[in-house]
């Protein structure tokens, strides 16, 4: 079969590794009372991305998988909005994990139990308020994806990782000393399916190249050609079955803030 899963990723603004949970990247170091108060409010380009994104579901009938950071259920008013898009589109959204935080885990030195722990909060969290849209599905904060955290994974109920962009323009996000090919054997050795993102002459084709001038004309043009999306029906099979060929695009949710909230991902 061939056939593309979209995903979306939510990350507020304070989410990017340039704001937070990187040892280098992040210019923003908080103080806990600082974060805690920080975490309940969302912004208003992720306010605008969540009426853009929902206002581009209501134009076509793909199955889209969220990727969601648990911590933004802090906020009262994304609870609200989340609850009432996963009862407006039973069928279509499923729901899997984009960490508790955003922290970029493989920049940082190795740290199984730490990741275990924050891995627990978040399922927790994303089982409880997805409910029946929740999958046992991962997708690592940032990209950053080190071997140590497959085991991990497996340990806390996880059968599909969504992390792995095979560039190698991106190879350091593997982890220092890693490669990818290294992730992805680690993955199979605990076995979860890998999901890598699809490439464009080994270049990043999702997230931020989708606007970053000049991938972001090679992506557009990527994009365009993929393959039709998945039938809502198929998606558990197709993507835990890891004989099917799967193109895996994602974008942001905070990308339909852009145009005054009238972006959508260049996708047929
Ligand atoms: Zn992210």
């Amino acid at each position: 079969m061939k056939a593309t899963w979209l995903t979306v990723d939510f990350d507020d603004e304070r989410h990017v590794p340039r704001f937070s949970g990187h040892p280098t990247r992040s210019k923003h170091v908080q103080s806990h009372i600082e974060e805690a108060e920080l975490n309940k409010q969302l912004s208003e380009p992720f306010k605008a991305g969540m009426m853009g994104f929902e206002e581009w579901l209501g134009t076509n009938s793909h199955p889209v998988t969220l990727f969601v950071i648990a911590d933004l259920f802090m906020s009262e008013e994304f609870n609200q909005w989340f609850s009432h898009l996963l009862e407006a589109y039973p069928e279509r959204l499923t729901v899997g994990c984009h960490g508790l935080n955003h922290r970029s885990w493989s920049a940082w030195p190795e740290d199984k139990s730490g990741f275990s722990q924050a891995l627990q909060q978040a399922t927790q969290i994303l089982r409880k308020m997805a409910g029946d849209a929740y999958r046992p599905w991962f997708r690592a904060p940032g990209g950053y994806m080190a071997p140590w955290m497959a085991p991990v994974l497996a340990e806390h109920g996880y059968t599909v990782d969504s992390s792995i962009n095979p560039s190698w323009l991106v190879k350091r996000k593997a982890g220092k000393g890693n490669s990818w090919a290294d992730v992805n054997q680690s993955l199979q050795d605990s076995n979860l399916v890998s999901r890598p993102w699809k490439t464009s002459l080994s270049l990043p084709m999702n997230g931020p190249a989708l606007s970053l001038f000049p991938l972001s004309i090679l992506a557009r043009w990527s994009w365009r050609k993929a393959p039709p999306s998945i039938e809502a029906k198929d998606i558990d099979r197709a993507i835990t079955d890891s004989k099917t060929k799967v193109t895996t695009l994602y974008w942001h949710l905070l990308d339909h803030a852009r145009k005054k909230a009238t972006w959508e991902p260049p996708f047929q």
